[in-house]
């Protein structure tokens, strides 16, 4: 696994990924495929406005962006990082596809529905899932809740 300086710049190019959205007006989420070595593999941000779809999560998009860049329906090996704990439907979308490992941000970045915590996702699942939260857990919650105040602000 990776360091905790490797582990805090990933999540750091989440939020950068999260600015994108913000200031398109999505909500501030990032999201990035990472394969073994820690090499950047692909990026995502949420795009439910741009899009008119509910489901284009970060990590949907991403998902759905590798799979069909690569040609697979597995991305064994990769992590997922984002800047916020995954919600439910993402992590299923991610353990479907084979990714075990989750590096995130702040548990608390978004009011899921359902309330389905990643630690109940992964406690349902028969592989062996890793739950790395809490990187730069301060900093990703304020720029959310930023991007979520200025956004809503703005109507
Ligand atoms: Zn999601």
């Amino acid at each position: 696994m990776f360091t905790q300086e490797q582990k805090e710049r990933l999540v750091r190019l989440c939020m950068t990924e999260a600015e994108l959205a913000g200031k398109s007006g999505e909500d501030a989420f990032g999201a990035l495929l990472v394969d073994k070595a820690g090499a950047v593999v692909f990026s995502a941000h949420c795009t439910k406005l741009q899009d008119s779809d509910r489901l284009a999560h970060a990590e949907i998009n991403l998902l759905r962006h590798a799979c069909k860049t690569l040609h697979t329906q597995s991305l064994e090996g990769h992590i997922l990082v984002t800047n916020a704990e995954p919600c439910s439907m993402c992590m299923s979308a991610a353990i479907k596809t084979k990714i075990f490992t989750f590096i995130y941000g702040t548990a608390q970045g978004r009011k899921t529905r359902p309330s389905i915590s990643a630690e109940m996702v992964r406690d349902h699942t028969a592989n062996e899932v890793t739950l790395v939260p809490n990187i730069l857990a301060e900093e990703t919650r304020e720029q959310i809740e930023y991007w979520r105040n200025t956004n809503s602000a703005g109507g």
